[in-house]
């Protein structure tokens, strides 16, 4: 327990007020679908909503690193804006209800009515970094900068913390997503080389049709092979689930387009 003589009065006052929420009970609400930023609570202190099998898609630069804010400012500033701002802008033009940009990685939350449509939209962006944004800053400054992509879908629960407002400022609160998707799809991220894209077995259990796990034929004889290789994960302790699935393809240069819209269509 803290003391009067511990710490400022000011302070012991917030602690105190905060284990007081503590330990009032939580009321949590279940709702469908991620609701419009603007409906998710702040207001009552222990208000929760809860929404079943949200899909997180995680996006983050590999080799960020070796971007210098001293050395190399003006690629580096270019190369933040190219990586988030296409990332955010596809997402939306994918339709994701939710997308925050956290340090250098995006993540994008999607309903579970949109399993194929979040898919479409890793590997449009998987698409711009392998085709666009790798090779253009390798000829530039001679860095090799791909993107980490991870995807997972679980239940969430949302509500806006921090302080409601401050002096007409918002930017000390945030909606927070506790629980296993948001998280997991940044550890499965955190998993992958260039080129490769990971997602957990339960939202890789959305799928069903060939569209998503064959190949076009292109490049194999005409032949539509595999496209998804099973990892095994059981032996790490960071996941709730033991496989994963590793796609490595982009959309194909002739039919992407077409695979695109028909695999949108899968989720109606
Ligand atoms: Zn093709």
């Amino acid at each position: 327990m803290i003391s009067e003589t511990q710490i400022l009065k000011s302070l012991k006052e917030i602690i105190d007020d905060e284990l007081g929420n503590y330990k009032n009970k939580r009321s949590i609400t279940v709702v469908n679908r991620i609701p419009d930023t603007t409906k998710i609570p702040i207001e009552k202190p222990n208000y929760w909503l809860k929404i079943p099998d949200v899909i997180c898609v995680f996006v983050d630069m590999i080799n960020s690193t070796l971007l210098s804010a001293n050395k190399h400012d003006n690629s580096t500033a270019g190369i933040y804006r190219l990586f988030t701002s296409t990332a955010v802008r596809i997402f939306d033009e994918f339709e994701s209800p939710y997308i925050d940009v956290k340090g250098d990685g995006i993540f994008a939350l999607f309903n579970s009515d949109q399993a194929h449509r979040v898919l479409a939209a890793a590997v449009t962006f998987k698409t711009f970094i392998e085709e666009e944004f790798t090779p253009r800053i390798k000829k530039e400054i001679d860095f090799t900068i791909g993107a980490h992509i991870g995807i997972d879908q679980k239940t969430v629960l949302v509500r806006k913390l921090g302080l409601k407002r401050y002096e007409g400022r918002t930017d000390r609160q945030n909606e927070v997503w506790a629980g296993k998707p948001v998280n997991m799809a940044a550890k499965l991220s955190s998993l992958t080389n260039a080129g490769e894209l990971l997602v957990s077995d339960r939202y890789f259990d959305n799928f069903s049709s060939e569209l998503v796990l064959k190949s076009c034929g292109c490049g194999s004889d005409g032949k539509k092979i595999d496209l998804w290789n099973e990892i095994d994960l059981s032996e790490e302790d960071k996941f709730d689930f033991d496989k994963a699935y590793l796609l490595k393809t982009r959309w194909c240069s002739i039919h992407g387009k077409e695979y695109c819209e028909k695999i949108i269509e899968l989720d109606d």
